[in-house]
């Protein structure tokens, strides 16, 4: 076999932004709120505003603070119920415990999709929602507004994998009232750390802005002002949870590239799903119909196989080159549920589990050739078999 793919290889960043960087190197002018006016973080936050199709943006120091502020932002009582799938990042969790607020989970399904009977079954007594995109999968984001818009409940997007992703042609972080992104490096676009998040409502931003740390009259300098910054002036507390003109520099320069990105990641991921759907052991579940997706890593479960076996294929792929990270199996998944040991409240999440236990996920950077491509599938394909056997037919 050629030589391996190495899927945890990052795409190098524009060389424009090493000229910013120079420049900001010798200014000495890091502080997002020295310069008067055109700082980094504030371009970068007209750009991506306006990338997204969002009246504003607010550039901050992680997604993660991103969804801390917005649940602020929300003016959300503390101990309020903010209801998040059983099946995302730690961190999504972590925030809401952040914000004083309690997680209720609810079921995702084998399609890694929230499970909508069981998302509305929880719904009664929660004051606001966050729709995790977990790996860019989109749920069903039609039922999920109607049912949240007819009980006024709020709903945040965490579209931290989610850039570029779009649900009947609009961009995802835009369906909800706030949406919430990450720079970080395994997401599609790069600055090792970073966040950001949009809004059409003036209020919650100028929330936002003053508690990420626009302290004093620094609410000037963001370039969409109106009355609400003026009331809300010295009335919240100032988290400092800013972005640096340094991960500006580095994100601004990456924004053109996004649409390629998201062209390549999709057509790698597909062309990937299509061979191994070629197995009786892989299944790639189908997106939704309203969704177009933007992936940079690919989801799979394994079929008739036991735990033992899924172990066993994990093992097999990884000592042939290529990671296979069973996101119930791993010890310490920061994704699996049942680590949040730090949850106020706990619940067994049955259907979750038992995806969890054999959903496998494999990171396929977009810059990967056809030939990266093939040889990932077939150390996949060749790892299913030798753990099942040969089989002696495809697809029977
Ligand atoms: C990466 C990620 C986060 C956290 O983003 P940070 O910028 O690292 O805080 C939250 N949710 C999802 C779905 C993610 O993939």
């Amino acid at each position: 076999m050629s030589s391996l793919p190495n899927v945890h290889q990052a795409e190098p960043i524009p060389t424009d932004a090493r000229v910013a960087i120079d420049a900001l190197l010798q200014s000495g002018d890091l502080f997002r709120y020295t310069a008067p006016q055109d700082a980094p973080v504030t371009l970068l936050e007209q750009e991506f505003a306006e990338l997204l199709g969002s009246r504003f943006a607010l550039a901050v120091s992680s997604c993660s603070a991103a969804l801390f502020l917005s649940l602020k932002a929300l003016d959300l009582p503390r101990d309020a119920r903010v209801l998040i799938p059983g099946f995302t990042f730690g961190a999504v969790p972590s925030a809401v415990v952040h914000a004083d607020c309690i997680p209720v989970l609810c079921e995702v399904a084998e399609n890694y999709r929230i499970d909508m009977a069981d998302f509305e079954a929880r719904l009664d007594g929660v004051q606001a929602v966050i729709i995790s995109h977990m790996r860019g999968h989109t749920s069903d984001m039609d039922a999920i507004m109607a049912l949240c818009n007819a009980r006024d409940i709020p709903v945040i997007e965490d579209a931290a994998h989610s850039l570029g992703t779009t649900w009947h042609g609009r961009n995802l972080g835009t369906i909800g009232k706030i949406g919430c992104f990450s720079f970080q490096s395994y997401k599609m676009i790069n600055a090792g750390e970073g966040g950001i998040m949009v809004t059409d409502d003036p209020d919650l931003i100028a929330r936002a802005v003053i508690m990420s740390g626009a302290y004093e009259h620094n609410w000037k300098k963001h370039t969409v002002l109106h009355d609400a910054f003026a009331r809300w002036q010295n009335k919240l507390p100032l988290y400092n949870q800013r972005m640096s003109n340094l991960a500006a520099a580095v994100i601004r320069p990456q924004l053109p590239e996004l649409a390629r990105r998201v062209r390549d990641g999709r057509a790698n991921h597909d062309y990937v799903a299509a061979r191994l759907n070629t197995s009786p052991w892989m299944l790639v579940p189908e997106k939704l119909a309203p969704e177009v997706r933007a992936p940079d890593s690919i989801q799979f479960n394994m079929v008739g196989m036991t735990g033992d076996q899924i172990r066993a294929f994990s093992d097999v792929s990884e000592a042939a080159g290529i990671k296979v990270q069973v996101f119930g199996l791993s010890t310490d998944n920061a994704r699996a549920f049942w680590n949040w040991e730090f949850l106020p409240e706990k619940t067994d999440l049955p259907q979750t589990r038992a995806m969890l236990m054999k959903a496998c996920d494999v990171r396929l950077p977009v810059q990967l050739s056809r030939a990266d491509l093939d040889a990932v599938a077939d150390i996949l394909l060749a790892a299913a078999e030798q753990v099942m056997g040969e089989t002696r037919a495809y697809g029977t």
